[in-house]
């Protein structure tokens, strides 16, 4: 069963090892002991749903609560503390795109907004209902999972938008095909959500994130369906495709996508490698994408991360071991460990190794082949789970990202690290902040910045202590020419930002779009863009 409170399913823990909690006190200082409010008290505060009757609507309380919030921050706090007073007034499970119409014809003559809901792991407020004004309706695209058509031909596959990321590789793999798209929520989230959120999987430098794996679909909106045909390229006009791709929900309900399919790779493994500090291993790294060898994902931590790393693993022996072993070879405190992978078949894995195993070599960099990168793999869905613990003890972990190119990737990312560190200096508070590198292009990477620190004795102070946090970090990102979301997309917490990234005009073109399709203002009203500023 899927938390309530907090990330992922109820069966799933990931204890923090008490010398990773000691670590913690020592570097954030003791948590507060805090507890969660009750389901019970946050069923009882619902207010009466303010939607007529439909067949397909449910407007049982608990339904509205799952509904009624992501994974952000500020989500948590409201789940999690007791501080959620917005809900969705009812909650469908259509199952076909007749379905689908029926209700946004519902919604439009009650006057209603319509909030698609597909994994809701959004973790920059996507989902949560604005509150005042009209009544909404989740619609939650669980029910359209299936596999239309896979198109051995073509190497392509259809599905309905709901499907989830385990279902769709479940369908693929039993032909011998995968999509690769594994981003970290991958347990719960959804096709539909990763295009209209632009998301990016781990393995992109593989296979892509999903722009490039979007070959078309079929969305419907309040003036009507779009059908996006799936065609390999096109030189005519631009691609509406790109309209739909980052959408979030403002021009409709994407209720089939084909995605672009391969073959199961004949090989995959995870290494890693260190390098003494994080400049060096940027600059390899830089080198890696810029000579385009052929691995499937890099993903570099700075020195914080790796240590951090070594000290949540729970492996206090074969850490002090695994130290040892890298302080003989010149990897002391400021050592950055690099993750990778190699996917392919065994001719590009085997030649991608070697390759990558002089380039690490050249960069004053030692190979590690065995545990850290299985490991890696072992756990990369269970790691998000560490959050709920973190949170029971009394800690509020986040996270951020942003890409820049290479010529500004090292100071914007410092900057970050910088706003964020001291962002709680006022309060005396410590933060603890560490980065990766994970996502590379020849022109640039993205950073991807985790912090954490002490919830405060009230919900309130938590939510400021977040706020003084993500608005450093954010205007640090925009000085230094970077983008607010490199994969979250943009949701409610980063609308402040767009238009710095945009441009007036742009600002105006995107509008126009959302107001050419949803002229009532009925889909997902608030998120991504602000139509009447
Ligand atoms: C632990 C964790 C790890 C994460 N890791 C990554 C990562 O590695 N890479 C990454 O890119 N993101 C990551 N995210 C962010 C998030 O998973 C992505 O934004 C994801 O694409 C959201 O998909 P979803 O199905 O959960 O969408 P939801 O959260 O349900 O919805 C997000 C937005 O999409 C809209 N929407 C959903 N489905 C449809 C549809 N069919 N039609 C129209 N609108 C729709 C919703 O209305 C909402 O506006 C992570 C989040 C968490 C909590």
């Amino acid at each position: 069963m899927k938390r309530i409170q907090g990330w992922g399913n109820n069966q799933t823990d990931y204890p923090v090892p008490e010398p990773a909690a000691n670590y913690l006190k020592a570097v954030v200082g003791p948590p507060p002991d805090l507890k969660n409010k009750p389901v019970t008290d946050l069923l009882e505060a619902i207010p009466p749903a303010q939607l007529p009757n439909h067949p397909l609507v449910t407007q049982d309380p608990e339904e509205r609560l799952r509904h009624a919030r992501g994974q952000s921050l500020p989500d948590w706090v409201d789940m999690c503390d007791g501080l959620v007073n917005t809900f969705p007034d009812g909650v469908t499970y259509p199952e076909s795109d007749a379905d689908i119409r029926d209700l946004i014809q519902f919604a439009q003559k009650a006057g209603a907004s319509l909030i698609p809901y597909g994994g809701g792991s959004s973790v920059v407020g996507h989902l949560t209902p604005p509150g005042d004004g009209p009544p909404t309706l989740s619609v939650d695209l669980a029910k359209m999972n299936r596999l239309i058509n896979l198109n051995e031909t073509s190497f392509e596959a259809t599905f309905e938008a709901g499907v989830s990321g385990p279902q769709l590789e479940e369908a693929l793999q039993k032909y011998g095909y995968t999509l690769g798209h594994f981003p970290q929520s991958w347990e719960y989230s959804t096709l539909g959500g990763w295009i209209v959120t632009r998301s990016v999987g781990q393995q992109s430098y593989h296979y892509g994130r999903i722009e490039p794996l979007f070959v078309g679909g079929h969305l419907e909106s309040p003036e009507g369906p779009l059908d996006l045909p799936r065609i390999p390229k096109s030189a005519a006009g631009p691609d509406l495709r790109h309209l739909v791709l980052g959408s979030e929900a403002r021009l409709g309900i994407l209720t089939q996508a084909t995605v672009r399919i391969r073959r199961m790779p004949e090989e995959e493994h995870f290494y890693a490698a260190f390098f003494p500090d994080f400049e060096t291993g940027a600059e390899a790294v830089r080198r890696i994408a810029q000579a385009e060898l052929p691995v499937s994902m890099v993903r570099l931590s700075d020195s914080m991360e790796t240590e951090t790393t070594f000290q949540l693993s729970g492996e206090e022996k074969l850490v002090n071991l695994a130290k040892l072993g890298l302080n003989l070879f010149g990897q002391r405190e400021e050592r950055c460990m690099l993750l990778y992978g190699l996917t392919g078949d065994r001719a590009t894995t085997r030649l991608a190794d070697r390759q990558l195993a002089h380039l690490v070599r050249s960069h004053q960099g030692m190979m590690v082949r065995y545990y850290l990168g299985e490991k890696w793999m072992e756990k990369r869905f269970l790691t998000p789970y560490l959050r709920n613990t973190l949170w029971d003890i009394g800690y509020a972990l986040d996270t951020l990202e942003t890409s820049l190119p290479w010529d500004k990737l090292q100071e914007g990312r410092q900057a970050v690290i910088d706003a964020i560190g001291h962002g709680l200096a006022d309060e005396n508070e410590p933060v603890l902040v560490f980065s990766h590198i994970s996502h590379v292009y020849t022109n640039g990477g993205s950073v991807y910045v985790t912090y954490l620190f002490r919830r405060g004795e009230d919900p309130h102070q938590t939510l400021s202590r977040w706020q003084k946090l993500k608005a450093g970090a954010s205007q640090r990102i925009l000085e230094h020419g970077g983008t607010i979301s490199h994969q979250h997309g943009v949701g409610l917490d980063h609308q402040p930002y767009l238009a710095s990234e945009k441009g007036p005009l742009g600002m105006r073109l995107i509008q126009s779009a959302v107001r050419e399709l949803d002229p009532g203002e009925i889909m997902n009203p608030g998120k991504l863009i602000d139509l009447n500023p």
